[in-house]
C-alpha cells in the first residue's frame, strides 16, 4: 500500500520505516527540514536501536523517503499517520493539540477522495471526534480513525513489528478494512487486534499509561514506607510481583518515571476527565504524579545527607542523562532534574551518559557532559546512579572506588548489585532501603 507518516520524531520516524519494512511505499513528513535531510540519507535523528539498519534497507529499497511538504503527502496517498507531537500545554496539565490540528489544516486541502486519516499521537478522548467534524466542513471526501501508539523507546522497532496488540477506534467497516490490510502481516503473526470506537481507542492508551505511572508509583509510595519503618522495597516488590495477578514489570522502587509520555499523559488525563465530569474518577492520578515528583526531592535529599548537609565544595559524578535506558531522550528526565538540583546546590557535576550527551547538554548547559565514566566520577564525593543502563551494572566497582576521593554511591535505581559494590568498599545507599550500610 502506499501510506504517508506526519511526523517523525520518536514514534513517527520508526513507523515510517517499518511500515516500509513490511513492504509498504511510503512518504515521512516533518516540518524539520534537518530531519527530514538525515532521513533521506537513512540516519536515524535519535538513538534506537536497530533504526539506522532499518533505514538503510528501507530507503535503499527505494520505499521510503521524506519530504517537508504536507501538501505532497496528502496528494501521494489515500492513508496518512499522524505521529506529531502532544506536549503538555505550557501554562496547563492539558494537552497541547496544536500540532495535530496542524497537521490535518495543512494537509486537507489536498486530500485525495477516499483518504483515511489515522492518528496515531496520544490525544484527550473526543479529539478524532473533534477532527472528524472539522473535515466534514474541509475535507469531506476523507475520514478519521485513530490507532493509538504504544512502542516504548529502547525497543520502539521490535514494538512496532511486533506490537503485543494493535488497537484501531473507526467509524466504517471500510476504514476496519484498510487498517487491517495495512497490518496484515502482524496480523497473519497472532499479533491481538481491537477494533473498537475512536473514543475508546483513544482511552485505551491513557488508561494504559496511567495504569503503568499507577504501578511505579506504588511501589515508591511503598519505599517511602519501608523508609519510616525500617523495611527494605526491593525485597518487598521482589515478593509481592512473585503474585501472578501483581507480576513484577514496572514494580522497580527507584527515581520514579519521566520522559514525554507518562508524566503529560496522566496529568493530560486527569484534565480531560475533569472537563468531561469525570474528574473525580481518576483523583488518584494526581496523587501519582506528586508521588513520582517527590521521588526526585527525596533522591537529592538523600544525596545531601550523604555529603554532610550540604553540597557546596562537593563533586557528584551522575551516570546516566535519559530519562530511561537505550535511549537519547532527556524530556523530563528524572535523572536530569536530579543532577540540575544538585549543581543549583552548589555541587560541581559531571554526568556521562552513553546516548543522551548531546540532547543533556542542549537541555541543561550549566552541568558538565563526558563520554567516559571515570571521568564522571573522578575526585567524586559522591556517585548518584540515576539512569539504569546496562553497561552502569557492568561497571567494575573496585576500579571505580579508585578514582573517587570517597566510595558513596547512591543507586537511585535499585539495579546494581550491591554487594558487589560493598565488597569494593562502597557505601551505598537506596531510596526505601534504610537497612543498607
Ligand atoms: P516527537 O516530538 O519526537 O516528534 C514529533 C515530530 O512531529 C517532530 O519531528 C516535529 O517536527 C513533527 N511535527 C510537528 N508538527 C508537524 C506538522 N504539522 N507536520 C509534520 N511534522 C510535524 O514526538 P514523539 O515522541 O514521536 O511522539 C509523537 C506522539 O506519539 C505523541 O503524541 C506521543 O505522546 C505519542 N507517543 C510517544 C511515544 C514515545 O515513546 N515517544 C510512545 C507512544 C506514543
Amino acid at each position: 500500500m502506499k501510506l504517508t507518516v506526519i511526523g517523525t520524531g520518536y514514534v513517527g520516524a520508526v513507523h515510517a520505516a517499518c511500515m516500509a519494512e513490511i513492504g509498504h511505499t511510503v512518504l515521512g513528513v516533518d516540518i524539520n527540514p534537518d530531519r527530514v535531510d538525515l532521513l533521506n540519507r537513512a540516519k536515524a535523528p535519535m538513538h534506537e536501536p536497530g533504526l539506522d539498519e532499518l533505514l538503510t534497507r528501507t530507503v535503499a529499497s527505494g520505499r521510503l523517503r521524506f519530504t517537508t511538504s504536507l501538501a505532497q503527502a496528502a496528494r501521494f496517498a489515500g492513508l496518512h499517520f499522524i505521529c506529531v507531537g502532544t506536549p503538555q500545554q505550557p501554562d496547563s496539565p492539558a494537552a497541547d493539540v496544536r500540532y495535530v490540528d496542524a497537521a490535518v489544516e495543512g494537509m486537507a486541502p489536498d486530500l485525495r477522495p477516499g483518504s483515511l486519516v489515522v492518528g496515531k499521537s496520544t490525544v484527550p478522548v473526543g479529539t478524532a471526534a473533534r477532527l472528524a467534524a472539522r473535515l466534514r466542513q474541509v475535507a469531506p471526501q476523507a475520514e478519521i480513525a485513530w490507532n493509538p501508539e504504544f512502542l516504548r523507546e529502547g525497543s520502539a522497532v521490535r514494538d512496532t513489528l511486533w506490537p503485543e496488540r494493535l488497537v484501531v477506534g473507526v467509524s466504517s467497516a471500510r476504514a476496519e478494512a484498510v487498517l487491517r490490510d495495512v497490518y496484515a502481516p502482524m496480523l497473519r503473526g497472532g499479533v491481538p487486534f481491537f477494533c473498537t470506537d475512536p473514543s475508546t481507542a483513544e482511552l485505551v492508551k491513557v488508561a494504559a499509561n496511567s495504569f503503568l505511572a499507577t504501578k511505579i508509583s506504588f511501589i515508591n509510595a511503598m519505599a517511602e514506607v519501608c523508609d519510616a519503618a525500617g523495611a527494605d522495597v526491593t525485597t518487598l516488590a521482589q515478593a509481592i510481583g512473585e503474585d501472578s495477578r501483581i507480576g513484577h514489570p514496572f514494580l522497580q522502587p527507584g527515581l520514579g518515571f519521566g520522559g514525554s509520555c507518562f508524566p503529560k499523559d496522566i496529568r493530560a488525563f486527569a484534565a480531560r476527565a475533569e472537563e468531561l465530569g469525570a474528574g473525580k474518577a481518576v483523583a488518584f492520578l494526581h496523587e501519582v504524579d506528586e508521588i513520582n515528583t517527590r521521588q526526585r526531592r527525596r533522591t537529592v535529599d538523600l544525596a545531601r545527607a550523604l555529603v554532610g548537609g550540604s553540597f557546596a565544595d562537593r563533586n557528584v559524578g551522575v551516570l546516566g542523562a535519559a530519562f530511561k535506558p537505550d535511549s537519547d531522550d532527556v524530556r523530563d528526565s528524572p535523572a536530569l532534574a536530579v543532577a540540575d538540583a544538585v549543581r543549583a546546590e552548589g555541587a560541581e557535576v559531571r554526568v556521562h551518559d552513553p546516548a543522551a550527551l548531546d540532547n543533556a547538554q542542549a537541555a541543561f548547559p550549566e552541568l558538565k557532559y563526558t563520554s567516559v565514566v571515570p571521568e564522571a566520577c573522578d575526585g567524586a564525593d559522591l556517585v548518584l546512579h540515576l539512569t539504569p543502563w546496562r553497561e552502569y551494572a557492568e561497571i567494575d566497582p573496585a576500579l571505580l572506588a579508585r578514582v573517587v576521593r570517597r566510595p558513596l554511591l547512591v543507586d537511585a535505581r535499585n539495579t546494581l548489585d550491591v554487594q558487589a559494590w560493598q565488597q569494593a568498599g562502597w557505601c551505598v545507599r537506596a531510596l526505601g532501603r534504610p537497612g543498607l550500610n
